[in-house]
């Protein structure tokens, strides 16, 4: 079958192989087949090796499809559902789980190691233990998760990944409270969640930060109450909080540089939510004065910061209620044959969400 395969860790560009084969089958297991995925900055951190993940590997861990075979013993799912790809899947018996927070179980990460797919060349990888930009993938059960009928793929495999993450952070993570005044600092996919997340939960204000000019533009028409560059910043939060702070600043880059902007334009008292996904070697600097003397709160987010299923379902009403538009987050369509378009569009800022059908 065809998939988008990276070779090396800091290769740029993918090849489209028509020798690709899914492997792993058996009791607890599913085979999807995928009919849609998104392309999520993870990917593109995954290949450039700011976040870890052996090679060579399938990038794609935002998708849905279909369940076309069944493993033993696995149960409530059917041949033919339709369903979205979860690359966290919770074991529902960890301590984690048990608290709610789905999360945060690594049980499914001890798949992330097991190679998924082969070729005559050898094993590759999936990434973050799935791998969707390919026709079929064979995943944990809990990893399949039943889709509504009206919700289209294209649609659930943003609810896979971004979105979660992105309206998470503003609903479950910071908890955003009406009136209050909110920036957010990086506006792709995620980014443009969150502030559709921060416009669900009543923000009087909301400054989108961006140095690309067409996600600033795409953040207005998403809920952003303005939308500034980077070197704006300064001059939007004395407008806006007469030079006091925000009272929530969402990090959606992944640096240690523009958490620390997002540090120093968070009021104090208020709450910086970290959701962007960076690098082990890049740190974050507080001083431990500042620290405790500004109360600023510092709240991470990981996959939305809450019950992974839960937000799912929360997204999916939302969307259903015409309260957040996924349908317009996705900017580019192309075939697998286009992944290394859509890699490029990512990288330049052009897209937001980029669907790659199959
Ligand atoms: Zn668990
Ligand atoms: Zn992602």
């Amino acid at each position: 079958m065809r998939a988008a395969v990276l070779h090396e860790i800091g290769q740029d560009k993918l090849e489209v192989l028509d020798d690709v084969e899914a492997v792993g089958f058996g009791p607890g297991k599913v085979r999807l087949r995928i009919r849609a995925t998104g392309l999520c900055h993870s990917d593109v951190s995954a290949m450039s090796g700011v976040l870890p993940q052996p090679a060579p590997f399938i990038p794609g861990h935002e998708g849905a499809g279909e369940v076309v075979d069944i493993g033993d013993g696995v149960t409530g799912l059917n041949t033919g559902d339709r369903v979205l790809v979860c690359w966290l899947p919770a074991c529902g018996a960890c301590p984690s789980c048990k608290r709610g927070q789905t999360q945060l179980c690594l049980a499914g990460f001890m798949n992330a190691g097991t190679p998924n797919f082969k070729r005559p060349g050898g094993d590759v990888f999936g990434f973050a233990g799935t791998g969707t930009f390919t026709e079929e993938v064979v995943v944990d059960a809990g990893c399949a998760v039943p889709i509504p009928d009206d919700v289209p793929f294209e649609i659930a495999a943003l609810i896979g990944c971004g979105v979660t993450t992105g309206l998470g952070a503003a609903i479950n993570t910071a908890q955003v409270e009406a009136g209050s005044s909110v920036a957010v600092i990086g506006c792709g996919g995620v980014g443009i969640s969150t502030i559709q997340g921060a416009r669900v939960q009543g923000a009087a204000q909301i400054v989108a930060v961006d140095p690309v000019a067409s996600r600033r533009e795409a953040a207005l028409r998403f809920g952003a109450t303005e939308a500034v560059s980077p070197d704006e910043l300064a001059d939007a939060k004395q407008r806006i909080t007469a030079g006091e702070g925000f009272d929530y600043v969402f990090e959606v880059v992944g640096k240690s540089a523009t958490a620390r902007t997002a540090y120093e334009n968070t009021r104090r008292g208020g709450t910086l939510c970290i959701v962007g996904a960076g690098a082990m070697d890049d740190n974050f600097q507080v001083n431990m004065f500042e620290l405790f003397f500004d109360e600023k709160r510092i709240l991470p987010s990981m996959y939305g910061g809450g019950d992974v299923l839960r937000s799912y379902e929360r997204a999916i009403a939302l969307w259903r209620a015409g309260r957040i538009d996924l349908e317009s987050m996705i900017t580019h369509r192309v075939r697998l044959d286009g992944v290394n378009d859509a890699l490029d569009q990512m990288r330049t800022g052009e897209s937001l969400r980029t669907c790659i059908e199959l």
